[in-house]
């Protein structure tokens, strides 16, 4: 059997060549990593998750009209996607103060923001991913003004929807952080969200208790980040409440 081609491997996922040109299988591993890399560890079980997530908040979007390039889930770990030419750019939208906000601008954590705020990092590891502005976007090429217009609304439009579906299950959106990227479509290019939408890339607090159920439950060690993310999973109904009861057998007559 052939092995399949590795494309490129990332902190907390793998992709690999897609069976059609265009498409790409992403593998969601159980790595979880914090501080760009310098704090590590293995999670079992938050790769199924994230992929189960993923899944859930892209198919969620594509309903309501947002391209995404999620295609289909393969298997607990993996799904197909789209292949698009990435941004190089992390889109934060931000509904209250969390995080590097805080420290930048000298916020209380938890303060409800005036506004949803739009913020751009430029994705390299090697600078630790650094806050820019527009002006360095449009003077290094990384996207045009049209595409900036585009992301924003993307962006708007994820935070609606995805703040409304936390809502739902009594979960506060405080924060999240998408990736976009570009494919063609004759001569037209189109955006789309890409990367993943999960607990990794978001701040959820539960709206009641204040709890964490995000990724700082492992950037500040408050406790089982596999919890706190099956907790997600089954305020959604990604997963039944039930998982962990096997299911009894049925007599056959
Ligand atoms: N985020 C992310 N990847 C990054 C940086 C940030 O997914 O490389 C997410 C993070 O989980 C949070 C939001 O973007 O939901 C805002 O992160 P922030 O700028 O506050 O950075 P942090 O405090 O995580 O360093």
């Amino acid at each position: 059997m052939a092995r399949r081609k590795k494309i490129y491997e990332g902190k907390a996922k793998t992709l690999y060549e897609g069976p059609e040109p265009g498409t790409i299988v992403q593998y969601f591993k159980d790595d979880a990593t914090a501080f760009n890399a310098e704090k590590r560890e293995i999670i079992d079980g938050k790769g199924v998750l994230n992929n189960r997530l993923s899944e859930f908040f892209m198919t969620g979007l594509a309903g309501i009209g947002v391209p995404t390039h999620f295609i289909k889930r393969l298997n607990m770990r993996e799904q197909l996607i789209r292949a698009a030419e990435m941004v190089p750019l992390e889109i934060i939208v931000r509904n209250y103060a969390a995080g590097s906000i805080c420290k930048r601008l000298g916020l209380e954590e938890g303060i409800a923001l005036p506004r949803p705020i739009v913020e751009y990092c430029y994705k390299d590891d090697a600078l630790g991913d650094p806050l820019v502005s527009e002006e360095h976007i449009f003077a290094f090429g990384w996207a045009s003004q049209q595409d900036m217009d585009d992301i924003v609304a993307l962006a708007l439009r994820v935070n609606d929807f995805m703040s409304g579906v936390m809502m739902a299950v009594g979960i506060r959106l405080v924060d999240f952080k998408i990736e976009v990227g570009r494919i063609w479509e004759g001569d037209f290019q189109r955006l789309i969200v890409a990367d993943e939408i999960s607990p990794d890339s978001c701040r959820l607090w539960d709206i009641e208790t204040g709890r964490k159920l995000d990724k700082d439950v492992f950037r500040r060690d408050l406790g089982d980040l596999a919890d706190a993310y099956t907790e997600v999973a089954r305020r959604l109904g990604v997963l039944p409440n039930t998982l962990t009861e096997a299911p009894k057998p049925k007599l056959v007559k």
